[in-house]
């Protein structure tokens, strides 16, 4: 007799190689039905392949263009020699979907430093910060940040993404609340759910919805409001000035994500707070190196100076991830020195996006030249004030075939569609930068009407 466990392995065996390929045909099975899925819901993201540098005119695989020029905003004379050079890497195609606001990814001066760092401190450090990653430009550049932001200090991450899972739950426990604007980033999402504080979701940008949950939240130890400064899905900015006064009200500190702010925002560039007049009021800034700071990649939190030690501590994308290339950190602080050096190019940038309202005599009124002729025209644009501009679609195999249309007339951007953001409310984004002329503008609308009229999106 066998026992009762032989029968049943016996009856049961298969060959370890063969159960291994079973399960990967089951995996498989599973992941084509999920693509498909994707597929058939319209809302498939592919990548399309840029040959070039980055910039407000490139080369894209595939897609043929002209030549165009690129001006740096302030940049002096004696540059003028780069300029020339770059306009071997630039083509027809007019990008209207980069983070590039300010156009210093492609900045001479800023990958000059990047060169200059890679060449003087190698090519990376092989190496988490506090066992052998840190060298004096990461140190130089986090007091750079500090003073940029006038906060105690600050401390460098790998992106933006971790700055936001590293905070929360470093310096939240569960005696403490943290109330979150409904369409924070993913990233401030993400990093919300790891922490173990109550977690209260305000309606967005709803100042009602926030006093009523700050209500709830007074039993808590700390109360900490989180916010993105201004909203990269939607381009509406949060109303600081109110949530600075419902904290103070309600004895609550206020965290910032300044990723769409930061080096253009507010009269000298330091983002929304300097916008709204609130920066002794905001406690913590968390914003990225990756958009209008030179484009590489980084983020950073700057705060308090014993709050900067805590996440030195307890940050677990600090503790556990690479330092940042040297190249990388060159970049970065030179874009920091060319904003704090002169206001030029920050001015440059609120000159394009915003405009004299005469008729009702508000300076600045914050309607960019883009949205104020698209809603001339028939789009719906969400947002104000900023140079994110979505073109609001609704149905995400629209978006998708404009931007594919709007491609093949030589301007580069891209459908927005579920989980980017939600469903039935897809979008083309359009980003404003420094960089594109009035000319450039023009054309994209010009095309957007054309395009709009073709997929029956205008009349
Ligand atoms: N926060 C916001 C509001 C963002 O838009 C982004 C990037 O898209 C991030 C955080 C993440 O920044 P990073 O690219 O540096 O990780």
């Amino acid at each position: 007799m066998w026992p009762g466990n032989a029968w049943r392995a016996a009856l049961f065996w298969v060959p370890r190689g063969r159960r291994a390929q079973s399960a990967l045909a089951q995996l498989r099975g599973i992941l084509e039905g999920e693509l498909e899925g994707i597929r058939g819901a319209g809302t498939w993201k592919s990548e399309r392949v840029i040959t070039s540098r980055q910039g407000p005119h490139i080369r894209v695989d595939g897609v043929s263009g002209g030549p165009g020029t690129v001006i740096f905003p302030g940049l002096p004379l004696p540059h003028l020699s780069c300029c020339i050079h770059l306009l071997s890497f630039t083509s027809g195609i007019l990008n209207f979907c980069a983070n590039n606001y300010l156009g210093l990814s492609s900045h001479p001066e800023v990958i000059q430093a990047g060169l200059q760092a890679l060449e003087q401190f190698g090519a990376g450090l092989s190496s988490v910060r506090f066992i052998c990653g840190t060298q004096s430009i990461h140190k130089n550049l986090e007091a750079k940040i500090a003073r940029f932001h006038q906060r105690e200090d600050a401390i460098l991450y790998p992106s933006c993404f971790d700055a936001n899972a590293g905070l929360f739950e470093a310096l939240l426990t569960p005696e403490d609340a943290v109330l979150s604007d409904e369409l924070n980033h993913a990233s401030i999402i993400d990093g919300i759910r790891l922490c173990k504080a109550h977690k209260y979701r305000y309606r967005h940008l709803d100042m009602a919805d926030l006093e009523a949950k700050l209500q709830e939240a007074q039993k808590h130890r700390l109360r900490l409001v989180a916010t993105d400064g201004a909203f990269s899905m939607d381009g509406d900015i949060a109303p600081l000035q109110e949530i600075c006064r419902l904290a103070s009200r309600y004895g609550a500190l206020v965290f910032v994500d300044e990723c769409h702010a930061t080096g253009f925002l507010g009269p000298t560039g330091r983002g929304t707070d300097e916008l709204l007049g609130v920066m002794d009021q905001v406690t913590i800034i968390n914003s990225t190196l990756g958009k209008a700071l030179g484009g590489a990649s980084g983020g950073y939190t700057t705060g308090p100076g014993p709050l900067v030690s805590l996440l030195r501590q307890r940050a677990r994308p600090y503790l556990f991830s690479n330092s940042l290339p040297p190249a990388v950190v060159g970049c970065a602080s030179k874009a920091l020195d060319l904003l704090m050096g002169s206001n030029t190019i920050v001015q440059s940038m609120a000159a394009k996006t915003q405009r004299c309202d005469s008729q009702q005599g508000r300076l600045g009124g914050g309607e960019t030249w883009f949205r104020s002729k698209m809603e001339a025209a028939g789009f719906t644009i969400s947002g104000a004030s900023h140079p994110i501009c979505p073109v609001m679609l609704g149905d995400a195999r629209l978006a998708s075939r404009m931007a594919d249309d709007m491609l093949k007339r030589g301007i580069f951007v891209i459908g927005f569609s579920y989980p980017v953001v939600p469903k039935g409310k897809a979008r083309i984004r359009v980003q404003i930068s420094a960089m594109h002329s009035k000319e450039d503008i023009d054309r994209c609308v010009e095309a957007f009407v054309e395009v709009g009229r073709l997929h029956g999106a205008l009349p």
